[in-house]
């Protein structure tokens, strides 16, 4: 019997949007450093403030996510650098918007910027954007990620219906780096850690899923991530687990050894390789 084709509601996806010429020109948004917060050895809660967030939306998605900017990064004539990032949270109330960055070392603009981020240190940014919310359509939710994607787990799982069954598979590089998750829903939530496999990143998070039992029915599924493991877990979940495509919110969020510039660069490499994984298997 072919599955029942899931609708999963979503927002415009880029190719639903006007062509970049008819688009309004984007409009970056001032804020201020308030605080930091180290949350485990490998990510960093900033939280920004200040007028300049008066009336900000952060729209309908939970994974919604912003450009930083980091123009001290240009040289005279140069576009200046950006860097994507999930709202953790925004509380229009107090004006605090919190994003939580992984600590990756002394390699890049964002990661570095956040650990040595002061009180009172600007950040402007453009956004948000989005295109996943949990459906309340689908039988059970599927999260599954690195720590790249953790504040926009983290942020989802606050919104799963309630009661509805809900697996998390989260990969850190060790026990230290596990944080506290909540959600309305059932949650059965599974860390697993890099420092089993240290020179294979993604493969611990691979087992996992790959040998786990799934619940019946149709999952809703949001994975994201380092590339690299994106686009194996994809290929498991649409040809063993037998998930639609519009049930699968899946894309690399970055890609080792590239900077978001370079994996940007090789992002539409990355998406004709998953397509033709579906091509293959028979799916597209
Ligand atoms: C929609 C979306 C939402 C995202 N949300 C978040 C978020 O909430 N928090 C978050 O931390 N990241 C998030 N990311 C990933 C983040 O944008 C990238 O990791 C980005 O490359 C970090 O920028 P950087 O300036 O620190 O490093 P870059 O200058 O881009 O890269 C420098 C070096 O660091 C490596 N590197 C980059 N990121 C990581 C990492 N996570 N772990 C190990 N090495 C890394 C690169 O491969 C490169 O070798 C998101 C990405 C997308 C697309």
């Amino acid at each position: 019997m072919p599955r029942p084709r899931p609708s999963v509601a979503r927002t415009p996806r880029a190719a639903d949007r006007p062509a970049r010429a008819d688009r309004p020109e984007r409009v970056a948004t001032h804020a201020v450093v308030l605080r930091t917060e180290r949350l485990t050895p490998h990510m960093v809660r900033v939280v920004l403030g200040g007028e300049g967030l008066d009336g900000f939306d952060e729209g309908p998605c939970t994974d919604h996510y912003v450009k930083l900017l980091f123009p001290e990064a240009t040289g005279a004539g140069e576009r200046v650098p950006m860097r994507t990032y999930t709202i953790r949270s925004w509380d229009p109330v107090v004006r605090e918007l919190a994003i939580d960055f992984v600590v990756h070392g002394d390699e890049g603009l964002a990661g570095p910027w956040a650990l040595a981020a002061r009180p009172g240190d600007p950040m402007s940014f453009y956004g948000p954007g989005g295109d996943y919310v949990p459906s309340p359509e689908l039988d059970w939710h599927l999260m599954i990620g690195d720590e790249s994607a953790l504040p926009a787990i983290a942020a989802s799982l606050e919104r799963v219906p309630a009661g509805a069954p809900v697996r998390v598979f989260v990969e850190v590089a060790s026990p230290a780096d596990e944080q506290v998750l909540t959600s309305p829903g059932e949650l059965d939530l599974r860390w697993v850690h890099r420092d089993e496999h240290p020179q294979e990143p993604g493969r611990a998070l691979v087992e996992a899923v790959t040998s786990a039992d799934f619940l019946p029915g149709t999952p809703h599924v949001f994975l994201h991530g380092d590339a690299g493991f994106v686009r194996d877990l994809r290929r498991h979940l649409r040809t063993e687990r037998g998930v639609p495509a519009p049930a699968l919110s899946a894309s690399g969020y970055w890609r080792r050894g590239r900077t978001e510039e370079g994996w940007r660069a090789e992002k539409a490499d990355w998406k004709a390789a998953v397509e033709q994984d579906e091509q293959t298997a028979g799916l597209a």
